[in-house]
Order: structure tokens, then sequence, then C-alpha cells
């Protein structure tokens, strides 16, 4: 999300990823508010992970995958609740089970109709794309962990509890080494704090360092981020170090009594300093919000 004009957050599912044997991900090529989407087959069954932003992105998502699954069935996950992600789930309906975590469940039914309003706000192509967005009702909940079972391989769907979302969920194909991370991690970006206060206070940088710690023993071959390229490991470090570094940078000022203001202006020209190349920086001053907020365990 950013204030300027968004293109039009338009799916490509022409030219696709391969990642690993029956591993594909439609890769979001650098345009904003389009997600990685991934499809993961085994012998009986194919999972699609995030919908894209709207029914018309989902149906092309839909239409690709009913070809690539050849009389397979289809599942639905999404990695959380926000609209470029889930906001298509409906298209889904009746040709896919959708799954998710009871967290995200509740995000969406509690803040989907709040989110759909303000995105509607961030310029015309968003909201053409969320013309007769109905939040989705998943077919199956889980609580913490489920293992979806594609037949000859097996995909860990784990909630890592609190971080960018209140429902974050991190979907791991562990034969082929993968794992979708949502936007815990993005390539190329500033980590994207959704700290909205009063509406929507419920990121939490403290948490999120907790989740990019677990996730990094875990040492994925390949992380497919939110958005960005598709990377290595490397790609939660660098979330986990920047985080940390946001965290001790804000800390150390406000627990000196430092005028917000300045905290920003100096967080923010030292996260630029130390990430030059990274796009999002409007994210920065959400990020020292959410901290100064937030106190250790
Ligand atoms: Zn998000």
């Amino acid at each position: 999300m950013a204030a300027f004009t968004i293109p039009d957050p338009v799916v490509d599912t022409d030219d696709v990823l391969e990642l690993a044997a029956d591993l594909v991900v439609m890769p979001n090529r650098g345009r904003q508010l389009v997600p990685n989407i991934g499809i993961v087959g085994g012998t009986h069954s194919v999972l699609v992970v995030e919908t894209g932003m709207g029914p018309r992105n989902a149906e092309n998502v839909l239409a690709f995958a009913t070809e690539y699954a050849k009389g397979r069935r289809l599942y639905l996950t999404t990695t959380h609740f926000h609209p470029e992600h889930a906001f298509g789930a409906q298209a889904f309906a009746g040709e896919a089970t959708y799954l998710v975590n009871g967290a995200q469940a509740e995000d969406l039914a509690v803040k989907g109709a709040g989110y759909l309003q303000m995105f509607r706000g961030l310029g015309e192509s968003v909201a053409r794309r969320l013309d007769g967005v109905v939040p989705a009702v998943p077919d199956l909940v889980y609580d913490d962990a489920h293992e979806l079972d594609l037949g000859g391989r097996v995909v860990r769907m784990r909630a890592t509890g609190r971080a960018h979302s209140k429902g974050d969920q991190v979907v791991t194909v562990p034969d082929a080494g993968v794992m979708f991370t949502g936007d815990l991690v993005e390539a190329g970006q500033f980590a994207i704090f959704p700290w909205f206060p009063p509406h929507d206070t419920d990121v939490s940088g403290v948490r999120w360092i907790e989740v990019m710690e677990r996730l990094v023993r875990q040492d994925p071959r390949v992380v497919v981020p939110g958005h960005g390229e598709v990377g290595d490991a490397g790609l939660l470090t660098d979330v986990h170090d920047y985080l940390r570094l946001l965290r001790d940078e804000t800390w150390r000022r406000r627990d000196s009594a430092t005028a917000r203001e300045t905290i920003v202006e100096e967080v923010r020209a030292l996260m630029i300093e130390r990430h030059p190349e990274w796009e999002g920086r409007e994210w920065i001053e959400s990020g020292v919000g959410c901290l100064c907020a937030e106190h250790g365990a």
C-alpha cells in the first residue's frame, strides 16, 4: 500500500517459475499489490497458495490451476487475510477446498470488510479489482498446525501466531525444501507493518522477530516471499536482522525519551543507509510506530 498511484495489480499467469518437481510459482514481477502465488502438486491433489487481488485475478489463477491439476483435486490456502493474498477466494468456491488456520479465518471475518473499504481508497485500479469482493468463508479451519496430504507429498501448514497480522500462516513443502512465508518476508523491500491505529494494531514487531528466529532455524532451500523475488534462506536472515535493528534503534531512542518525530527521522535515515536499494521506505515509519508501542517479553 502507498499513497501514490498504484498500477493495476494484475496477476500474470503466463510465465510461471518451476521451483521443484510439480511445484511452480507465479512471480509478482515487482508489481505492487500482486503476491507471489504458489501451485504445489501431489499424485491426487494440488494446492494453490494465495488468490491474487479480487475475483478476476483469482479466476485466472483458478483457470491456470485447473489446467495444471489435470483432474486432481484442488485445495486453496492463503498466508494471511490481506486483500492481494486472500480477497479472491470466492472464485474458488465449489472448485477447491479453502483451508486456513483459525486466527486467519477470524481476521477474514472480523477485519475483511474494513480492509476492503481501506483498499478501495487506494486508487481506481485497486478499487476495480476489488469490485464484487465478498470476504470468503474457509471450508476447513485448523488450529495451529495441519499436514495436507496431496498424494506422495505432504504440505506442512503452520500458524505462526501474531506477527505481520494476527493470523499469519507459513506453508512449507519439506520434500522440496520450499517455504511460502507470505508477508512475513519480502524481498528487496522493507518489512510491511500494517500499523494503522486506531483501526488495526495487530502487527507485532516483537512477535515477528520471534517468528523469524523459528523460520531461520528451519533453513529452507527456497523461500517464496509475499512479494519480490524468490530466494534462499538468506531472505529470512535479512528480515530477521532488519527487524532486530529496527527494534533496537527504536527502543534505544524511545527509552531515552527522544521525541517521536526525531526517532522516526533518525531510524529512517539509518535503515535507508543500511538498505539503500530496498523499496517501501514508508513502512519504516509504521514499523517505528508499532515498536514504540511494544515492550520486551
Ligand atoms: Zn500483508
